[in-house]
């Protein structure tokens, strides 16, 4: 079961990664999950030190990708002001296809969009990012802890977190630092569980679903 791998905690990385077609106009793109991962951190070790380049972020970039995009990554990430994708990978217009919402979790929403960015786009990587002291996480620990109910709608966030919450209580350390790291492998595998299309995607080599996360301390970001 692929999807099965990355519910079982370490192995968070599903598929191979297989080259896909170069799109038209992106000749630069990575065309593996592997190049684009290594890409991608490479840019975050450039932001983590001071050094980021900020290519695609100007008016060329702008006009170059203004009749299509080609992103080579999806990411799914949490609302968070400080955990902007194209800012920590020092990536710049046209390179990611994002999704963000607090707590980086998953709806049929979110599906969708992703879905329709696998078909359309096809590139080879799905990064699934969470980030150190979440506040969706906290709020949902605060709600498992006190039985209380989070108000409105947050309330629906708080449910899709509570059983990443749930699997680590009982673990030793920090409890929302470990609910961060659960949810965010825990998303990973839902993408492949509940979509068909991602889950086809991943089952033929061209796409790969990687969790990671993002420390607002050091900028840094982990693969997990
Ligand atoms: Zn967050």
């Amino acid at each position: 079961m692929i999807g099965a791998l990355a519910l079982a905690g370490a192995a968070t990385a599903v598929g191979a990664g297989a080259p896909a077609a170069a799109a038209p106009g992106a000749e630069e793109w990575p065309a593996s999950a592997d190049a684009a991962l290594r890409r991608l951190l490479a840019g975050n070790a450039r932001f983590a030190a001071g050094r980021a380049r900020h290519r695609g972020q100007d008016v060329d970039a702008v006009h170059a990708a203004a009749q299509g995009q080609h992103p080579f990554v999806i990411a799914l990430g949490c609302s968070d002001s400080r955990v902007p994708p194209e800012v920590v990978f020092d990536e710049g217009v046209g390179a990611v296809f994002d999704q963000r919402v607090a707590g980086g979790i998953v709806d049929d929403a979110i599906l969708g969009s992703i879905e329709f960015a696998v078909g359309e786009f096809a590139p080879p990587l799905l990064l699934v990012l969470g980030h150190e002291r979440c506040g969706a996480v906290s709020a949902t620990v605060d709600a498992v802890e006190s039985g209380s109910r989070a108000p409105e709608h947050v309330q629906s966030i708080v449910e899709a977190i509570r059983p990443a919450v749930e699997a680590v209580r009982d673990q030793p350390g920090d409890l929302v630092e470990n609910a961060v790291r659960e949810n965010t492998r825990m998303v990973a595998g839902q993408l492949v569980h509940r979509s068909r299309t991602i889950r086809r995607a991943v089952r033929s080599g061209a796409l790969r679903v990687q969790a990671a996360r993002y420390d607002l301390d050091t900028g840094r970001v982990e693969l997990l």
